[in-house]
């Protein structure tokens, strides 16, 4: 059961492949659109233990020559010493502006690699290969590529959009359960976003969607369709992309006060809390029922995922600090606090200017409750 997703972004329009197999279709799908191409797989140590040599064998059966680049896994990979590492490996390929430069691997390959092709002979074309659950239904579609500075995360990079993303949901049968987790809140990000009708459908499906049944390929496919909605709406992030930021900025604050250390918190689990806090927030607001509310919160925790500030181990923050870390975030508009707020299941929407009192008093309370 493939599925397509198009991304109709006019003359950079692409397309996305999802379902079991889809990474052995790399070769055939790249000859397709760039026939006789140089190919350089950029991934890291770990995803090339499991699933290099299926890539290289599809792309060579396609008549295709293929370099690989080899990265340490984790996220300090997305740094200027392995962005200019990995570009002059692809030069030494001799990587040219017809070839192709393939991301094979994570988020974190994919933010490297985009960039590394955006930037490398001005723009060189790629190809995604998203291989966890948050790559393959967020960061792998959209454009938005980079590194981390010592300054802040994705602080350095450009919008480039891929020629193809193939989205082989086997693959992650590998992923630790964890990793699974934290990209399925994304996953439910879409349906509490604007699609109510998917959120009863994860409801309904979840078991399927992770033991990996087509109940899988089928939330990946949605997801995947609702953020290229959006992107395509808004490529560069004006307006409407914002609403993707749905729990991000308690989020990002939980993440920022966990000091990013991925052993105490990942960031689909501090995104998970995030859009739990937005509902009730929404709710204390009178903006949205406590029913919805309740089925969010319950969702969450029914797939293992944490719903409240107190299941966040080692968070001795207090509400002040939490605001604080809060006005730290990149989605802070001249010293406003911007939130997505929800109207119900699947109506969230952008409030600017958020009453920092009453942010206060609802963290205050968020502290109080039973974990
Ligand atoms: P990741 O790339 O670090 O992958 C997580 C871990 O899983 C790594 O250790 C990796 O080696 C391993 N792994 C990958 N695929 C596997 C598989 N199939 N089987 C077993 N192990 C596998 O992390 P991630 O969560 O995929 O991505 C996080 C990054 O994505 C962050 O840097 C974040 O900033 C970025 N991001 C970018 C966007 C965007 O729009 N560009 C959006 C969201 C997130
Ligand atoms: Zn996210």
């Amino acid at each position: 059961a493939r599925r397509r997703v198009e991304v109709p972004l006019g003359s950079r329009a692409y397309s996305i492949h999802i379902g079991p197999g889809a990474l052995d279709t790399a070769g055939a799908e790249i000859a397709r659109i760039a026939k006789g191409a140089k190919c350089a797989i950029v991934t890291d140590a770990n995803v090339a233990a499991l699933y290099l040599d299926r890539v290289r064998l599809s792309l060579e059966g396609a008549g295709l020559a293929a370099a690989a680049i080899v990265c340490p896994p984790g996220e300090s990979t997305k740094s200027y010493a392995e962005f200019a590492r990995v570009c002059d490996a692809l030069i030494a390929a001799r990587i040219e502006r017809r070839d192709i430069v393939v991301a094979l691997g994570g988020g974190v390959i994919g933010d490297l690699a985009g960039f590394c092709a955006a930037s490398l002979r001005r723009g060189v074309r790629f190809v995604q290969i998203p291989t966890t659950l948050l790559s393959q239904v967020d960061s792998s579609v959209g454009g938005k590529t980079g590194i981390n500075s010592p300054h802040g995360k994705n602080l350095v990079g450009a919008f480039h959009q891929p020629s193809l993303v193939l989205a082989d949901s086997g693959v992650l049968d590998t992923l630790s359960p964890r990793e699974f987790r934290a990209g399925y809140a994304e996953v439910v990000k879409y349906g509490l976003i604007g699609d109510r009708g998917f959120f009863d459908f994860l409801e309904a499906r979840w078991r399927e969607v992770f033991s990996g049944g087509p109940a899988r390929a089928e939330a990946i496919a949605a997801s995947c369709a609702a953020k290229a909605r959006v992107v395509v709406a808004d490529e560069t992030e004006q307006g409407e992309r914002a609403l993707l930021n749905l729990g991000h900025t308690f989020g990002h604050a939980f993440e920022s006060l966990s000091h990013y250390d991925s052993a105490r918190l990942v960031h689909g689990e501090g995104v998970a809390v995030g859009m739990a806090c937005a509902f009730r927030f929404s709710r204390a607001l009178g903006l949205c029922s406590g029913q919805d509310a309740v089925r969010v919160e319950a969702h969450l925790a029914s797939v293992g995922l944490p719903s409240r500030i107190r299941h966040i181990p080692g968070l001795d923050a207090d509400a002040g600090a939490i605001l604080a870390a809060m006005r730290q975030d990149k989605k802070v508009e001249r010293g406003r606090l911007t939130f997505v707020l929800a109207r119900g299941i699947g109506e969230s929407f952008l409030a600017r200017d958020v009453d920092e009192a009453g942010v206060l008093a609802f963290l205050e309370q968020e502290l109080a409750l039973a974990p």
